[in-house]
């Protein structure tokens, strides 16, 4: 073989995470400076926060940098890992999207920061949970490109599981903060994805 494939998916994987750790870091700082007013962090909003980064970083990363999950590797086409990779750079370009448009309304959980404002400006006219839109192709794509059956496939249950046990939560916390102003967000926008979902 001309080069490793293994190898090469998982060097696209760690400049992935460098990238979206640099898109990151500016609107963490920032948006640390607003002072909270709600912080929701149940067992349930805990739970969801250790899964999802478990699943799209940590197991991953274990299979990167030990040999304790290499009993699961599989032989992927060069064809889907291309694919793989297309969806990172979306999600990547996604995420700079909403930190542009969210600014210093973002946290990492479920808050609302001090004169929180509601954005649909930006990618929010286009849904309402971009971010989470940007989450779920990067655990699709993190299946595309890595050739690891529990490496590849554990950001998709981690990630599900904040999503689904969170949206929810966020969009009561949003309406009982925003009233009218969310519900009729709600009604022309949807979640993640474009007149589907
Ligand atoms: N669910 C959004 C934001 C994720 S960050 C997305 O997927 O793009 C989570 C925080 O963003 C929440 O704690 C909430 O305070 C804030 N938030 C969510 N939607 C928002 C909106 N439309 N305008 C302002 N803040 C929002």
């Amino acid at each position: 073989m001309i080069f490793d494939l293994e190898l090469t998916a998982k060097i696209i994987w760690v400049l992935f995470i460098i990238t979206w750790g640099v898109i990151r870091y500016k609107p963490n700082v920032k948006s640390r400076k607003v002072a909270k007013s709600v912080v929701s962090r149940t067992f349930k909003e805990r739970f969801s926060m250790i899964a999802s980064s478990l699943g799209l970083g940590y197991v991953p990363a274990v299979w990167i940098f030990t040999d304790y999950l290499d009993g699961f590797d599989y032989n992927q086409s060069i064809i889907l890992m291309i694919i793989g990779a297309g969806f990172l750079l979306i999600s990547l370009r996604l995420f700079r999207l909403t930190h542009k448009a969210l600014g210093k309304m973002w946290s990492h959980s479920l808050d609302l920061r001090e004169g929180h404002k509601l954005v649909t400006t930006g990618i929010y006219e286009t849904v309402r949970h971009p971010m989470y839109t940007a989450f779920w192709v990067w655990a699709i794509g993190a299946a595309f490109l890595l050739p690891n059956w529990v490496a590849g496939f554990s950001g998709l249950v981690g990630f599900g599981t904040l999503f689904f046990l969170r949206v929810g939560q966020e969009e009561e916390m949003m309406k009982a903060e925003f009233g009218e102003e969310y519900e009729a967000y709600m009604q022309r926008t949807k979640k993640v994805f474009p007149k589907v979902y």
